[in-house]
């Protein structure tokens, strides 16, 4: 694992004592309600709990911090899904959070789909991210928690704007309306985050990754992002000896990143990152591709003859460009190395063919 620090300052005794709050500031941070000391304000262990922990990020999360080893022993990890609760519900949510007392949590949880789900569904993509980070938050404040890393999007982003965009921009115009509801119920998340530090003082931050792909994604055909829906598609038109139809013109221009590169760098952000104001997780603008080489990159990972990749310039194109700049994690990160396209596009479509058929372990597959 990287470090921008020397990690010697998350072993100390002295930074453990400062990962939990006093009782002093847990006062404050909770004037109104009942006092509860966490017991964590006792035992000073740091407890990470991930939401979201079986998704796309969370299990990059927990394939990052297995590889770490004994690196992670003085902090408990906890990955929870859909199944420990519904995050929309506060009750179930103060549930949680009684259960496992985490003293951070990086929030992952999400309603999240691809170009298509959000044109369908935009009322559900709102009301469900707004409830859920709303429970969150308000969890958070309410116990104290040391720190809370959520995860916003460029596809958040102003769509009329001038590239590449950084972390000061988001809120400069409305965002593209494919995907309205999904991109304000994230950008009130900034938004929740200088609120929460104004009035309560709480060490609340976010990250901005740019579009995601790895193991464990969503493979569903229809729903899901341009990757995990492009691979199982083709896996699907090989077999069948089809053509290989791709949606959209495929000149719109996208930055991906690796889920386990991503992990990594949302892991240094819960350790070391200090700032109240969002960070964009980025590959540079210098590898920003168009769906066109997304396309043939997949044929080439799944063995499929380039001359029957097509493209069906009826289906929609959404945001053309959504260019970050990543210059902010640059000077925290100068060294970071990214997994190269290729490399992460073989191990995801080498996951995907050998799992295609074990149930329950690929979503959105339809195995015979
Ligand atoms: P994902 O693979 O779809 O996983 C979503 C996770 O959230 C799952 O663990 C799911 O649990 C859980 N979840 C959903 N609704 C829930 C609810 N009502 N209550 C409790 N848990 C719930 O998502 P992801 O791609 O890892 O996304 C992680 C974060 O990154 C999200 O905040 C997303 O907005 C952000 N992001 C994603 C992308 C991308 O390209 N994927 C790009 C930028 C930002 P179950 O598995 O049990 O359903
Ligand atoms: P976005 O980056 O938020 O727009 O999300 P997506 O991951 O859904 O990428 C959308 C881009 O990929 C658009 O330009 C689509 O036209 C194109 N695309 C091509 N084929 C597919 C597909 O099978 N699924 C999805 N989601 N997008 C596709």
């Amino acid at each position: 694992m990287f470090r921008s620090a020397p990690r010697s300052s998350r072993s100390d005794t002295s930074h453990q004592h400062a990962s939990a709050p006093s009782r002093a500031e847990f006062v404050r941070s909770h004037p109104e309600g009942t006092l509860v000391e966490p017991p964590h304000a006792r035992t000073m262990s740091k407890v990470v709990m991930v939401t979201g922990g079986t998704g796309l990020v969370g299990s990059g999360i927990q394939e990052a911090i297995a590889a770490e080893g004994d690196a992670a022993k003085d902090e408990k990890w906890i990955y929870l899904s859909s199944k420990d609760g519904n995050l929309c519900d506060p009750a179930e949510v103060a549930a949680i959070f009684d259960k496992y007392q985490p003293t951070h949590v990086i929030h992952l949880a999400a309603q999240v789909g691809g170009l298509f789900a959000n044109m369908k569904h935009k009322v559900q993509f709102w009301r469900n991210n707004v409830m859920m980070n709303d429970n969150i938050f308000q969890e958070c404040h309410k116990r104290g928690v040391k720190k809370l890393v959520s995860c916003l999007s460029t596809c958040i982003f102003p769509d009329k704007t001038t590239f590449p965009i950084n972390e000061t921009m988001i809120h400069d115009g409305p965002p593209h309306y494919s995907n309205e509801g999904y991109a304000y119920a994230k950008r009130m998340v900034d938004v929740q985050n200088r609120m929460y530090k104004s009035q309560y003082g709480c060490n609340f931050t976010a990250v901005i990754p740019t579009n995601i792909f790895g193991k464990h994604d969503n493979f569903h055909l229809e729903d899901s992002h341009v990757i995990p829906g492009l691979i199982h598609r083709g896996m699907i038109c090989k077999k069948e000896g089809k053509d290989f139809e791709i949606w959209g013109s495929g000149t719109p221009l996208r930055q991906f990143i690796y889920n386990v590169d991503l992990a990594k760098l949302m892991i240094w952000t819960m350790r070391e990152y200090e700032e109240a104001d969002p960070i964009i997780l980025s590959v540079g603008e210098e590898d920003e591709i168009t769906i066109k080489d997304v396309a043939y990159a997949v044929a080439k990972a799944l063995d499929f003859p380039k001359e029957k990749v097509k493209f069906d310039t009826s289906k929609a194109d959404g945001q053309f460009k959504k260019t970050a700049d990543n210059s902010k994690l640059r000077k925290y990160l100068p060294d970071f190395k990214f997994t190269p396209f290729e490399e992460a596009m073989d191990t995801t479509v080498k996951w995907f063919i050998e799992n295609y058929d074990v149930p329950g372990a690929v979503r959105g597959a339809v195995p015979k």
